[in-house]
């Protein structure tokens, strides 16, 4: 328990914030700790903590978990770049524009409610972070915003080069630092939400540290547990996105929408190592200087896949990810599978007065722009779809709410760069006050019983004699391994049908791992059930791809390389007596004539 308390952020021991209860498992007695609370919160980055914050102003207890650090933990604190929200401070700009923007992107499929909410509520949230110390960069008493690909006007505001996410995950930090009313709980993983009567009241978590289950009782429970690019062996993620806030909501019983569609960015960082730095940086210097795509051979390639580039790489990212994918496979790859990326035409002064800092902080990593190209190649960066919510982020599961990364909808086949972080802003704003609202109407539905129901079905998963040779982590990298191969940026229905199969397989082998009895940083038990719920979200992804069968923003399938009108439809996944079910619905589409765009400033 030591350990746990020093990294509970309460300033208490754990057993002074929970009170200890015996449950007793069918196969051994379990001595457990016990929470409760008003809202729990899964996941403290961006959403998680603005929710935080927002249910605890609007009266509720919040306790506020993360299966890493509290606040450092996610895609969050690794987003160095920008912010897009119509402020109008650089141009004349507005939420109109910005919605529209967002559903050109969105390729039809946008969610329009959830889009306009993003769109809408984006100035607020910015102002708000703004006044809670956020030092937006600012050009003649104006916040300064710049041009980004797919917006229509400078709409991407930031702190500085390569720090908005450190900048923005700081004040969030601090501001729930200051409220009494959150309790924060860092390295405890939500392994399960815990429902009854159709009402979610609570969850259990695995304490990392010590292996030791931790029941936790709410009247409402927000999932705010990031996206899934871990499940694909290459992506910009952190070690804690592995797709876990999709299954827990399967689980539970609420839907997912539209997983097939994963943002893979064409020209994320391979090579030379990059410590501390953005893995995809390289899109200012793209759209700001240009830079030369080579193939292994040093030789331009772009012109050969049907886009023109003028001696500047300004190739869309859909052709760019599809050429240099073409080229490794053609064995015209460089060493780490990629292109290379060259500035060496530019020179040092032009580099440098673009990028004074930057320059500076490569040059620590060895890498010298005006002598050396880098190696760049497509990643997994961002996921649109997710779990299915409405305008207030409630899932299907009363109490049960989503937000940030982990909802889809909002940016329908493809996201506009900037729109994320603003994703993560509001809805993890509109989760916090909405669930705050609700819990003041709720008795407690809690009953000690299902969290050793949930731990006895963990013991029913696995077998007793664990005769597998092979160990989490190692299938957790084959996984990412097969996703990347069979369900990355290019799919077929033949290599999605083998993703799918090899899948099956793992699930069932799930069962025989080992995990050993070691009770302290068991980490093959921490990846056993990382393990369970990067399965789950890959089938689901794997399953609704094989299912799309067109090729739509960030969903190309070789197979079926047109979109296809009649499948202008948002993909819904349920879970039916242990499979997954799918049904097409029709996108949500805002009422055009009872919009009330909010006054913006210009
Ligand atoms: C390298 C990189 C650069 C990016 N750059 C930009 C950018 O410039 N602009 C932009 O708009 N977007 C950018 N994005 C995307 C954006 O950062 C994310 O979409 C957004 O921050 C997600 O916020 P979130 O709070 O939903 O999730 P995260 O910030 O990922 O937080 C999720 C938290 O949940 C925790 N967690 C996961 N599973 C569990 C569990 N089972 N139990 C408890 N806790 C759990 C994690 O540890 C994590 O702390 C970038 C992403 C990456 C990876």
């Amino acid at each position: 328990m030591s350990a746990l308390r020093k990294g509970n952020h309460t300033g208490l021991p754990l057993q002074k914030i929970a009170k200890l209860n015996h449950y007793t498992s069918t196969s051994r007695e379990v001595l457990m700790p016990h929470l409760s609370t008003d809202v729990l919160i899964v996941g403290a980055g961006g959403a998680g903590m603005y929710a935080a914050i927002a249910a605890a102003r609007g009266g509720a207890a919040v306790l506020l978990l993360d299966k890493g650090q509290v606040g450092r933990g996610g895609a969050t604190i690794m987003a160095q770049m920008t912010v897009a929200v119509a402020l109008g401070e650089q141009e004349p700009d507005s939420v109109q524009l910005h919605l529209q923007d967002t559903l050109n992107a969105g390729r039809g499929l946008c969610n329009e409610e959830l889009s306009l909410l993003l769109c809408a509520d984006g100035p607020a949230r910015i102002r708000e972070m703004d006044e809670w110390g956020t030092r937006w960069a600012r050009e003649n008493g104006h916040i300064k915003q710049e041009m980004a690909p797919g917006h229509s006007v400078k709409r991407c505001c930031y702190v500085d080069f390569l720090n908005t996410g450190p900048a923005v995950a700081a004040t969030l930090r601090r501001k729930v630092g200051e409220i009494a009313a959150i309790r924060r709980i860092s390295n405890l993983a939500v392994v399960e939400i815990l429902v009854r009567d159709g009402r979610a009241v609570g969850a259990l978590a695995l304490n990392q540290i010590d292996g030791q289950f931790i029941s936790i009782e709410a009247k409402a429970v927000i999932l705010a547990a990031g996206g899934l690019t871990k499940l694909f062996a290459r992506n910009s993620a952190s070690a804690n996105m592995g797709g876990e806030a999709y299954a827990l909501a399967l689980w539970a019983g609420a839907q997912l929408v539209d997983m097939e569609f994963v943002q893979f960015f064409p020209i994320g960082h391979l090579a030379p190592r990059l410590v501390g730095m953005d893995p995809i940086m390289w899109d200012p210097f793209r759209y700001k200087l240009g830079g030369k795509l080579l193939n292994g051979k040093f030789e331009e390639f772009i012109d050969r896949y049907g886009s023109t580039d003028f001696g500047k790489y300004n190739a869309t990212r859909d052709v760019a990810a599809y050429a240099i994918l073409k080229e490794v496979e053609a064995g015209r790859g460089t060493p780490h599978g990629g292109a290379y990326l060259d500035f060496r035409h530019i020179g040092e002064s032009q580099l440098r007065a673009a990028f004074g800092p930057v320059i500076d902080r490569l040059l620590t990593n060895g890498i010298d722009l005006a002598k050396t190209p880098v190696e760049v190649g497509p990643m997994a960066h961002y996921h649109m779809g997710g779990v299915r919510v409405d305008v207030n982020m409630q899932t299907r599961v009363a109490g049960l709410y989503a937000a940030g990364e982990a909802v889809g909808g909002a940016n329908g086949a493809n996201r506009l760069s900037g729109n994320a972080i603003t994703e993560a802003f509001v809805f993890g704003e509109r989760a916090g006050s909405r669930a705050a609202e609700q819990v003041k109407k709720f008795t407690d539905n809690w009953h000690d019983t299902l969290a050793r129901e949930a731990i006895d079905g963990f013991h029913k998963a696995r077998e007793a004699d664990s005769t597998d040779s092979a160990t989490p982590i190692a299938l957790q990298a084959e996984l990412q391994e097969l996703m990347w191969e069979k369900a990355g940026p290019f799919r077929t229905g033949a290599k999605l049908s083998a993703a799918l199969a090899r899948i099956g397989q793992m699930q069932r082998q799930l069962a025989q791992l080992p995990v050993g009895a070691e009770k302290q940083f068991n980490l093959d038990l921490q990846d056993w059930f990382e393990l369970r719920a990067m399965l789950t979200t890959a089938k689901a992804i794997v399953q609704s791809a094989l299912a799309r069968n067109e090729s739509r923003g960030a969903h190309q399938r070789e197979d079926f390389p047109a979109p296809d009108d009649s499948l202008l439809k948002n993909q819904v996944l349920e879970l039916q007596d242990g499979a997954l079910a799918t049904t097409w619905i029709d996108p949500v589409r805002l009422q055009k004539n009872n919009v009330h765009y909010p006054e913006f400033r210009s």
